[in-house]
């Protein structure tokens, strides 16, 4: 079955859908989806999304695009970040003239709260800056860019799982995908499509990820030959549930938790003196390694597997409940503790993707160090990488992101669709992927893609993990090389056509060894401490040699790496302490 639009979105989660919403004004669009557009990851962002609204206390856009550019530890684009931090204001606004329903100030405005790393005064303390719909902000952004998506007539193919992108001569033609409820084959012709396909956490064992978090649309376009950049860089988010990953966000901190070792001591103040615990995830993740370490954490032996406290039990019942009842809730149902009578036993949790598809600052996916653009083809969201998170992305800044790209994305695409024609296909194509599926669902009698699954996320999680070294890495790209040539021998057990998610499973398996095939070999080469790459080896952060974004590029076997400036043209680089 073939279908044709101006923009085809791939991906219905905040990015996604700020960009149809857009492009749907004046283009036909259509969104795809694996998922129902609802049960979109952005649905499940607690904490909240970051502007300068000032609304309680003063704050300035400036002051916002400097502790983004600090937090990613200079790795991070100027001039986006910039944007992003002033645009993050009207996106906001724009986001309650829709319908969102923030929490409120007494005199009825945006109530805004406290974030990790995002300070007044160019780091003199923490800021309100974080706008928030009590721990359900995702939850509020999803349900208010659907309806409104619904009401512009933007087109949903929902349970549509994309397996590739087709590019012909520099121009982006199309797409295929898989219907889940037939097993149908439709190919997609469009004068431009933009992937919003979400983060990759699903490599990692413990991580906060949903099951369908799996990097299809950076793995597509990487098998497609376009590189992916700072694919080294992958944040651990410090407050998981212990042994689930499960999140317990970062506004829990915001509202005054504080994080305790063993001896109930408050750690953080060793660690970050002026910031405490709302300093960066990264320096948070370390510190929690290094009371474990050091025989501080709750069990005392050094394990794995040990943790510590997130003590929010002094907010009492009255607060946890008005602004805090998602993780409240959480805190019940997995480990039947009451938050406001108890501590919460937390480890680090694999989180969020800094690296991803490369993009200018209006979406347009970039293929080299000169900027280089395929034609028709976007990126937005966590699946791309602008770069406004450099090596470490602080809390609320990807829902920004979503809202501020997503919406530039979407406004570049119905102003190029509005001049382009519809390129043709390649005649033979829908047969060529046809016959790659069917010869999938013939692929009986292999070993089953469970326990490569498990290898991969051990592997990662043990291996180019929070803390890193070269012998640990040298040995995660071998082991990782190894399980994609045993991932060619799969065998699917299912080989029905409707709802076959096994079928789906293994292409989403395939997506993940890939990207965490680069992420490993990214990670091995980049021979400096920044950010969310903390090498045990190679402590400092290296500026004279390490000052560059890596773009690399799957060829076969072999990960290809090269660099590409930074855009430092208003801060210079400075040591990063809180
Ligand atoms: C628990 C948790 C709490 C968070 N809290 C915050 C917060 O408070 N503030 C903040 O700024 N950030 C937060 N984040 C991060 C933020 O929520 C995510 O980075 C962001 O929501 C990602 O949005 P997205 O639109 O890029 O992708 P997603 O919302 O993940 O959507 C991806 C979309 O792509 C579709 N898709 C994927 N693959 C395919 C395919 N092969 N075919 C078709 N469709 C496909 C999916 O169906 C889905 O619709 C949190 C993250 C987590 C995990």
């Amino acid at each position: 079955m073939t279908h044709a639009f101006d923009v085809v979105v791939v991906g219905a989660g905040g990015a996604g859908l700020y960009c149809a919403l857009e492009a749907g004004k004046s283009a036909r669009t259509a969104v795809i989806s694996k998922l129902y557009p609802v049960r979109s990851h952005t649905g499940t962002a607690q904490g909240g999304i970051g502007a300068a609204l000032g609304n309680v206390e003063e704050d300035r856009a400036e002051w916002h695009a400097f502790d983004t550019i600090k937090g990613g530890d200079y790795l991070t684009d100027q001039k986006p970040a910039a944007l992003l931090a002033d645009e993050a204001v009207s996106a906001v606004y724009h986001l309650e003239n829709l319908g969102l329903p923030f929490n409120r100030t007494p005199d009825g405005r945006i109530d805004q709260r406290r974030f990790g790393g995002h300070t007044r005064n160019f780091g003199e303390a923490p800021v309100r800056r974080a706008c928030y719909a009590a721990d359900r902000t995702g939850h509020m952004i999803l349900q208010t860019l659907f309806q409104q998506c619904i009401k512009h007539n933007v087109v949903f193919y929902d349970e549509f799982h994309l397996v590739d992108i087709f590019i012909e001569r520099n121009r982006c033609c199309g797409l295929a995908a898989v219907e889940l409820a037939t097993g149908d084959l439709h190919v997609f012709r469009a004068k431009a499509v933009l992937l919003a396909t979400g983060g990759f956490g699903r490599m990692f064992r413990i991580t906060s990820n949903a099951y369908a978090n799996t990097g299809d649309g950076p793995a597509v376009l990487a098998r497609r030959g376009v590189p992916l950049e700072d694919m080294e860089f992958f944040q651990f988010h410090p407050t998981g549930i212990r042994g689930l990953g499960i999140l317990i966000t970062e506004a829990v901190r915001g509202e005054g938790g504080v994080l305790r070792n063993r001896n109930g001591e408050r750690f953080m103040e060793k660690y970050a003196p002026t910031l405490l615990d709302l300093a960066p995830r990264d320096m948070i993740s370390r510190a929690i390694l290094t009371e474990i370490g050091e025989g501080r954490g709750a069990k005392g032996d050094r394990s794995a597997d040990d943790y510590v406290f997130l003590d929010a039990s002094h907010l009492g019942k009255d607060v946890l409940a008005a602004k805090l009842p998602e993780i409240s809730d959480f805190s019940r149902t997995y480990l039947g503790i009451d938050p406001a009578a108890e501590p919460i036993p937390v480890q680090p949790t694999a989180h969020y993707a800094m690296g991803g598809i490369p993009t200018d600052d209006r979406g347009r996916v970039t293929i080299d160090d000169k900027g280089t653009i395929i034609e028709g083809l976007y990126a937005a969201g966590e699946c791309a990488c602008v770069s406004v998170h450099g090596a470490n992305r602080l809390g609320t800044n990807s829902l920004v992101d979503l809202v501020v790209f997503g919406r530039r994305a979407g406004q570049d695409v119905s102003g190029y669709v509005g001049q382009a024609g519809l390129p043709d296909l390649p005649p033979d194509l829908t047969d060529r992927i046809g016959e790659a599926i069917a010869r999938l669902r013939e692929r009986t009698g292999g070993p089953p893609p469970e326990p490569l699954r498990e290898e991969m996320q051990n592997l990662m999680m043990q291996k180019v993990g929070i803390y890193r070294t070269e012998k640990d890495m040298a040995e995660a790209v071998r082991a990782l090389g190894e399980l994609r040539g045993r991932y060619r021998d799969i065998g699917l057990v299912d080989r029905g056509r409707e709802f076959n998610t096994s079928l789906l499973e293994i292409l989403e398996l395939g997506n993940l060894l890939d990207l965490a095939y680069i992420t490993a070999c990214t990670a091995l080469r980049r021979r400096e401490s920044r950010g969310a790459h903390a090498r045990e080896d190679f402590p400092e952060r290296d500026d004279t040699a390490w000052l560059k974004h890596s773009l690399a590029r799957l060829e076969g076997d072999a990960v290809v790496i090269g660099d590409k400036p930074v855009d430092i043209s208003i801060w210079p680089p400075r040591p990063r302490k809180y």
